[in-house]
């Protein structure tokens, strides 16, 4: 599938769930949000229908996001059945980290490909804080598990906002001479509730790139992690590298490949903004393999040039 652009598209973010065993300040709000009445979500075997007809149209790789994906029922399952799918090259998961020491294992075994793992800070009281009540061992445990039991190419994804772990840049950056993971520093983007990007928490990642190498000597290295070559740095017999991801910034909607599925069954062309179509209702109503790949295509001809920058959605719904 090719949009009007001229950008391909071929890769699916797939929310599972807008559940969250956490509630961070910057996704959810404080009291935290309504479960969604269960049949208003995609079953596992509707998903792997979808993801059938998407992988006609050139779509091979997948990410499992939400919400928290490993909250969903039985997530495991849902992998081995993507895993199965004739055409999935690449299927990975974006998560907290909460519940991966229990799981990381099962998910290896079962075909997950690799992890993102968000990480906003390394100090316990910080984390029960940002996340209102996270226990930040249970996410190291995680990752210790996730490269123990053979996950390669993980990434640890740290949002960083003024005045909350800005203080930290230099730990993440240590973070890195202990563990083989790709860290990236991304800039917070305004979502669909009221959040910190009003309050002046907004920090490009050209500062942070700067203020860290005012203290430790970052050097460029070329690394492939997954999705082609990526600028990344590595300190000084460091184990990871360091990377930017600068959705404000610098948006990288010029060679956007991708749609997202939201776990109510509605296919959205971009993350901030654009169209929809509800898939859902056209899988339920029995409408056909044609009428499949018709949502697809038009939603690919709904993907915005580039984006505002800012959302009407939360971040928990359309799957960060
Ligand atoms: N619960 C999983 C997690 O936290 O990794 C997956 C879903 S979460 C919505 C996906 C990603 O979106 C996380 O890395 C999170 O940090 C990021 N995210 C959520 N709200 C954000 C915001 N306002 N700005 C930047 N990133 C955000
Ligand atoms: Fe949950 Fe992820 Fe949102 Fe945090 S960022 S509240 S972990 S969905």
């Amino acid at each position: 599938m090719i949009d009007k652009f001229l950008r391909t598209i071929k890769y699916l973010r797939i929310s599972v769930t807008n559940m969250c065993n956490l509630r961070c300040k910057y996704c959810m709000p404080p009291e935290g949000i309504q479960l969604m009445e269960r049949d208003k979500i995609l079953s596992f075997e509707e998903i792997v229908t979808i993801v059938r007809h998407a992988v006609k149209l050139g779509i091979t790789n997948l990410r499992l996001t939400g919400g928290e994906p490993m909250v969903r029922k039985n997530i495991e399952r849902l992998i081995f059945m993507l895993d199965a799918t004739e055409g999935v090259k690449d299927l990975a998961m974006t998560t907290n980290g909460i519940l991966l020491k229990k799981y990381a294992a099962t998910l290896k075994k079962n075909g997950l490909s690799r992890l993102n793992i968000s990480l906003d800070t390394l100090r316990e009281d910080r984390f029960s804080q940002i996340t209102r009540g996270g226990c930040l061992t249970d996410v190291l445990d995680g990752i210790e598990e996730s490269l123990r039991v053979g996950f390669q190419n993980t990434k640890v994804n740290v949002v960083i906002m003024r005045g909350i772990n800005d203080d930290e840049l230099k730990d993440f950056v240590l973070f890195t001479s202990k563990y083989n993971v790709e860290l990236r520093f991304i800039e917070m983007m305004s979502s669909g509730m009221k959040n910190m990007a009003e309050e002046n928490r907004f920090i490009t990642t050209e500062e942070i790139f700067q203020r860290i190498q005012d203290e430790i000597k970052l050097i460029p290295v070329n690394s492939n992690t997954g999705h082609g070559p990526a600028k990344t740095y590595k300190i000084n017999g460091a184990k990871g590298v360091i990377g930017f991801i600068s959705p404000v910034s610098k948006p990288f909607c010029g060679s956007c490949n991708r749609l997202r599925l939201t776990s109510d069954g509605i296919l959205r062309s971009c993350l901030l903004s654009g169209g929809e179509v509800d898939i859902k209702s056209i899988i339920r109503t029995n409408k056909g393999p044609q009428a499949i790949e018709d949502a697809f295509r038009k939603v690919a001809t709904l993907k915005p040039a580039s984006h505002s920058g800012r959302s009407k959605f939360a971040m928990q719904h359309i799957g960060g």
